[in-house]
């Protein structure tokens, strides 16, 4: 990013925001039990067109399209690599990700490397560790400004319009203006920093998805697992060899070894050879942003991953020598903040097959609810919505802020109400979105104008340029 304008910043025009610690307040007496952090100067560097807040799947896709259009681009992730779920989270499938752009590109770049099994385009599996590496890579031959282990810890407005934020890291906390920013934490930190107003889960009290935490494990003969492995050699979900089916034959053997995964689909697939993913867990009621209830789970969750596969390995047999590769670094979230937008996408649209004017992706997936309690996962540990789901369009205005100016999201942080979100949320979604969001933010902060002025159509000539140069 070249050598960064430093000014010093001032934080003590705080926001009042959303349960988030802000950054610094007015020395002086606090009420017993609190701790009146002193206002400080920062460092401020001015260097970017576009900040985007973290790098998952739709904060990569955002940073890439943007400093393809021109823009000069800041990603923060507060984790050791770029990708999100997909490689702090070790997801290893992907789901309604048959779209143009950058999904379809890397795609294509996972082929080229062998990292990626399926046949199918929209749903497959990918190697974790080369997805990392890909999309480094990809980002610095764009010349996207990365910066890991850093988090964005407050965001500062004048009236409506942001324009700093601040983040914390080794360096310590330094403060960041550019004209636009992307919220793609996942868990809408940024908005809510902010002073969006957000949803959560079914209300504000997150009755909400539970987490997982996915692991990587080696075994000696996949094949020898055929019966109990979902998504080898197929991607449907019923029938004999369907993911249902080797969920069952994989739950005996649960039963045999005389241990119950809290998933009511505990699920084993191939990633690679005899490398296989596992997503065995379920935590209720956590809430993203409750960091003692997130460390009690990820503590929980890692306990039962090697109490399930030290009981198997216990078997013997085909379960001979199973060996646990790596636990996630972050356990999986699919319930955060839910940004309100100039839109909110509801469950009517998913009843109508919405069409819309500004859609910048066509959403395929299905409504895939868990199970919010132990007990509803017992008697349904997945809840399809009970009604049929058309394809559906996001809307650019989704991804725009309605409370803040100059604040874009992508990713599962978008405006939606908690069916949408259900469905919309998965990986090559996020992608399409970080892409368009990418390439309005870029546009607008170019031109001197806010998200919200930029037309859906003024964008596509931005997206093909940029298109062109990740072929
Ligand atoms: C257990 C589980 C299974 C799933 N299964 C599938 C599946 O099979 N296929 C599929 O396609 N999708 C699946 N999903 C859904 C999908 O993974 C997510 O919805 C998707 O990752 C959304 O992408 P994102 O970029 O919005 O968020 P994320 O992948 O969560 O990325 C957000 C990024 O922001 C960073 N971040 C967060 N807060 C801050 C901050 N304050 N400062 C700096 N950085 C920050 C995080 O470190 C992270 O890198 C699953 C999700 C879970 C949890």
């Amino acid at each position: 990013m070249g050598d960064p304008s430093r000014r010093r910043f001032l934080s003590s025009a705080l926001l009042g925001a959303t349960g988030l610690p802000l950054v610094a307040a007015a020395a002086g007496p606090a009420p017993s039990g609190r701790f009146r952090e002193e206002t400080q100067e920062l460092p401020l560097k001015a260097d970017a067109d576009v900040i985007v807040c973290g790098a998952g799947p739709a904060g990569v896709a955002a940073a890439l399209t943007a400093a393809r259009a021109g823009a000069r681009v800041r990603l923060f992730d507060v984790h050791g690599c770029l990708g999100g779920v997909w490689t702090a989270g070790l997801l290893t499938y992907i789901f309604d990700f048959d779209k143009p752009g950058v999904a379809r590109e890397l795609r294509a770049k996972l082929d080229a490397r062998g990292a990626r099994r399926g046949a199918n385009a929209s749903r497959f599996v990918y190697e974790p560790e080369e997805m990392k590496l890909l999309l480094e890579e990809l980002c610095v031959a764009a010349g996207v400004g990365i910066r890991l282990h850093t988090r964005v810890c407050a965001a500062f407005k004048s009236g409506r319009r942001l324009h700093t934020i601040v983040t914390e890291s080794k360096a310590g906390r330094e403060a960041w203006t550019a004209p636009v920013f992307i919220d793609a934490t996942g868990d809408g930190d940024l908005g809510a920093q902010s002073g969006c107003e957000w949803d959560v889960g079914q209300s504000k009290d997150c009755p909400c998805q539970p987490m997982t935490m996915n692991a990587l494990a080696v075994v000696k003969d996949v094949r020898a697992l055929a019966a109990f492995t979902s998504f080898n050699g197929t991607d449907s979900f019923t029938g004999p060899g369907g993911h249902l089916t080797c969920v069952e034959a994989f739950k005996a053997e649960l039963k045999r070894a005389g241990v119950e995964a809290s998933y009511g689909h505990p699920t084993i697939f191939p990633v690679r050879d005899n490398l296989v993913m596992l997503m065995l867990n379920h935590e209720y009621g956590i809430k993203p942003w409750d960091a003692d209830a997130i460390s009690e789970a990820t503590v929980r969750s890692r306990a039962e991953v090697f109490r399930i596969m030290r009981a198997l390995r216990a078997l013997g047999g085909v379960w001979e020598g199973l060996q646990i590769a790596a636990t996630a670094e972050q356990i999986g979230v699919r319930d955060g903040r839910r940004i309100r937008g100039r839109y909110v996408m509801t469950k009517a649209d998913l009843l109508a097959g919405a069409r819309q004017e500004d859609a910048v992706a066509r959403v395929t997936f299905g409504v895939d609810i868990h199970a919010g309690s132990k007990e509803a996962n017992r008697a349904k540990p997945i809840d399809n919505g009970d009604f049929r789901m058309r394809p559906y369009d996001i809307p650019l205005r989704a991804l725009v802020a309605r409370d803040v100016d100059g604040l874009m999201m992508a990713g599962r942080c978008i405006s939606g109400d908690f069916v949408a979100h259900a469905s919309y949320r998965v990986t090559g979604n996020a992608v399409a979105m970080g892409e368009a969001a990418g390439a309005v933010a870029s546009l607008a902060a170019r031109s001197g104008r806010l998200p919200h002025q930029v037309s859906w159509d003024e964008a596509q000539p931005v997206i093909q340029a940029a298109r062109a140069k990740g072929l």
